[in-house]
Parts: structure tokens; sequence; C-alpha cells
């Protein structure tokens, strides 16, 4: 009955994690991930998706999915670079390439396939990637995959930067070198220093690249994500786009020049080996960009409800770290502490999750908290209360 080496590996490692209390229980939602969730029969105002601008239920996005559905089937029927490119995928780039207003567009299953793919379709050993200390996984497996030497600069640390730029380029040792960074970091919803990390590239020849998984319908103030948000249309080589988060879909994009998206199309493996996004996903996200390029509505909303949830835990006396973005940590410091936390706000109605070291630094564990534009005053309010009476209880706040 199976591998005995399997089994014993698996017996052992699980009974670890759960001895810990570190095994994660994953929670079922009944019906969508919307503002409000159903979690075991119960109703709980939603602070953890990454549905920042409610689009996933947007009848607009649904209606599109239906229509491409029944036109095109439910799947693409084989990778893009067989036959699995349909005129609604080609679509879906071009429309991305205006948004973004770069030359030209290139979509991948997921913002993860992004990483995966682009950096080692240029990179190789004989290069060098600086990467940010907070890089999210999928960066950090991107680059790994690609062979080249990985040199972890300290998080936003400008001179760390240039200090580790200049020594790789004066060094010799390297072909090309990378400078990589999230938009927007995830944990603690600061935004990079672009404008300072595209100079030190100037000045040291390095390739931009840009994961902007959290910036994405959120910067820019069009949703249109660093680059705009920056004023540093054209200035960076990768900007790397989710469909998964903000736009309310799933799959991922790369925007760059007509040359390294041509590039992309020959040497990225996730695009040349997997299956291409259904139709219906094509068509949804197609429909959200229009719904971008119409109104800023949407994304004035998620940062009006990310500013009054903000200003509401600070006033109650929360440490709500420095956020920049919607994306609203609740700083309690021990890990147990912000993980009762989180199981206590759930008693009131309220689903926020804890995060622990090592997702984040010790003695930093944290609720986190990502209003959405789908959410209303009250709701806010209400999970404002539920903040207040577990705050009290714990003895987080006065
Ligand atoms: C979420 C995230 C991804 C993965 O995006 P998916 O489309 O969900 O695969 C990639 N990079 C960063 C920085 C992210 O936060």
């Amino acid at each position: 009955m199976g591998s005995k080496a399997l089994q014993k590996y698996l017996t052992e490692n699980l009974e670890d994690l759960r001895s810990k209390g570190l095994y994660n229980e994953i929670d079922t939602i009944k019906g969508s991930n919307g503002p409000v969730i159903e979690i075991n029969g119960k109703r709980l105002i939603n602070l953890s998706s990454n549905n920042y601008l409610g689009l996933a239920t947007n009848p607009r996005l649904i209606e599109a999915g239906i229509k491409a559905t029944e036109k095109y089937g439910v799947g693409a029927g084989a990778v893009r670079t067989i036959n699995g490119t349909l005129d609604i995928h080609d679509e879906l780039e071009a429309k991305l390439a205006k948004f973004k207003h770069s030359e030209a567009v290139i979509v991948f299953q997921s913002g993860f396939n992004c990483n995966m793919g682009a950096i080692s379709a240029v990179m190789t050993k004989k290069d060098a990637i600086l990467s940010d200390a907070l890089n999210h996984a999928s960066i950090i497996d991107g680059c790994r995959l690609s062979g080249a030497k990985i040199i972890r600069f300290e998080h936003s640390d400008m001179e760390d930067l240039r200090a580790k730029a200049k020594e790789a380029k004066e060094s010799g040792l390297y072909e090309k070198i990378m400078v990589i960074t999230d938009g927007v970091f995830s944990m603690d919803g600061d935004i990079a220093l672009m404008p300072e990390i595209v100079k030190i590239a100037e000045e040291f020849d390095l390739i931009t690249y840009v994961d902007d998984a959290h910036a994405s319908g959120v910067l820019g103030g069009d949703g249109s994500g660093s680059a705009t948000h920056h004023n540093l249309i054209g200035k960076i080589d990768f900007q790397i786009g989710t469909l998964s988060k903000a736009i309310g879909v799933v799959g991922g994009y790369v925007a760059g020049s007509k040359d390294l998206i041509d590039w992309l199309k020959v040497r990225a493996r996730p695009f040349l080996f997997s299956t291409s996004i259904t139709p219906a996903a094509a068509a949804a996200c197609i429909e959200a960009i229009n719904i971008l390029t119409e109104s800023d509505e949407l994304v004035k909303k998620v940062w009006e409800n990310g500013n009054y949830l903000k200003k509401g835990l600070k006033d109650l006396g929360f440490d709500i770290g420095h956020s920049e973005t919607p994306i609203t940590p609740c700083i309690i410091g021990d890990a147990d502490k912000a993980q009762e936390f989180s199981r206590e706000l759930r008693k009131e109605g309220v689903y926020a999750k804890s995060i622990v070291f090592p997702t984040v630094p010790l003695g930093t564990a944290r609720v986190r908290n990502m209003p959405t534009a789908a959410h209303t005053k009250e709701m806010l309010d209400q999970a404002l209360a539920a903040y207040a009476t577990v705050g009290r209880r714990l003895g987080i706040i006065k």
C-alpha cells in the first residue's frame, strides 16, 4: 500500500506541525468570497480576501464570463503556443498593454507563473539578482529557478541596494544584474521606493522588475499600478501584474517592451507548457479592465474604506504599522496572542487572519485586514466594534 518511506515522512512531519499548533486548517466558504462570507454556518465580515475592488462578484464580469463560455466553451484546449490562443486572449493582452501604457503584454495562468516564467527566461547562472528581503515567495522561487546569484538587500533600504549593486557591478562577475521588488508589500502594505530603485538601476545598468500583484487595481489612481503611481511609465523593464487579486478573476501578466514579450512567448516555460486561462477568465478580465478604464470609482472606494478602517483602528489605540495602502495590519506582537485575537474576532463575526513568523519577523505577529471597495461603512463599523471588544478583552487596548 504505497511507499513506506513516504508514509513515514508524512506521519512524522504532520505530527510535528500539529503538535506545535502550526498546521493550518483550511476554512471553506459557502458561496462567494464577497465582503461578507459564510463559514460553518456563521456569517462573517470578510477582511481577508484580495478581492480589493469586489470584482470577483461583479455582475458585468459574471455576464462576460457566461457569454464567453457559451461562445468558446469552458477550456482553451491547448497551451498558447500550440493552438490554445483564442482571439479573446489576444484581446486581453492588447487591452492590458494599453492600460499599462506599455508596448506589449503576455498573459500567464497566474501571477505565480509569471515569476516562474519571466525571471528564468532572461536570467541565467552568469547573472545576479538583487532581491528585496521581503519579496513574495513566488519571486524567491522564480529567482532560484533561474540559477542566477541571488543577493538580498535589506527591505526598502536604498543605501544597502546601492552598495550591493555597486559591488556586483564592479566585481565584473556577472553578465546581467536585475533588481527585483514587490510594488506593494503584502504584509505591511508599504510601497516600494521605485523612483530610487530606478535611479540606482540607471546608474549601474540594472534590469528593473516590479511585481505589482498588490498594486494592480489599487495604485496609480486608475489601478494601473506602480509605474503610473510613481510617474515611471516606460522606465521599468518588467511589470508583473495579477488578474487574481483586485481584478477578481485568475491569471497574471507581464508588461514590457515588444522585444521582451516576444522573447517571453518563446522562452517562458509556464506559457509554453501549461494550458492558457479559460475563455471565461479572459472575458471577465477584459470586462474588469473596461470597468477600470471607464471610472475610478472602485479604486477610490477601496482607498476610502482602507483609510476609514485605519483611522478607526488607530483611534481605538491599535498599532497599525506603516501601511501606505488599503492593506491594514494590526500588530499584536506575540504569535499566540495574534492567533487568539483572530479566533476571538471570528466569534464576534469578523474574519481576519493572523500572520506570524516566519511570514513576518518574530515579535511582529499581526492580524491583517484587507478592506475592499465592496464593504459598506456599516460592515466596517461592525468590524471596528469587534476589534474594540476583542482588544479590550485581551488587554491590548484600554
Ligand atoms: C499573490 C502574489 C502573487 C501570485 O499571484 P497569483 O495570481 O495569485 O498567482 C505573486 N506575487 C506577489 C507579490 C503576490 O502577492
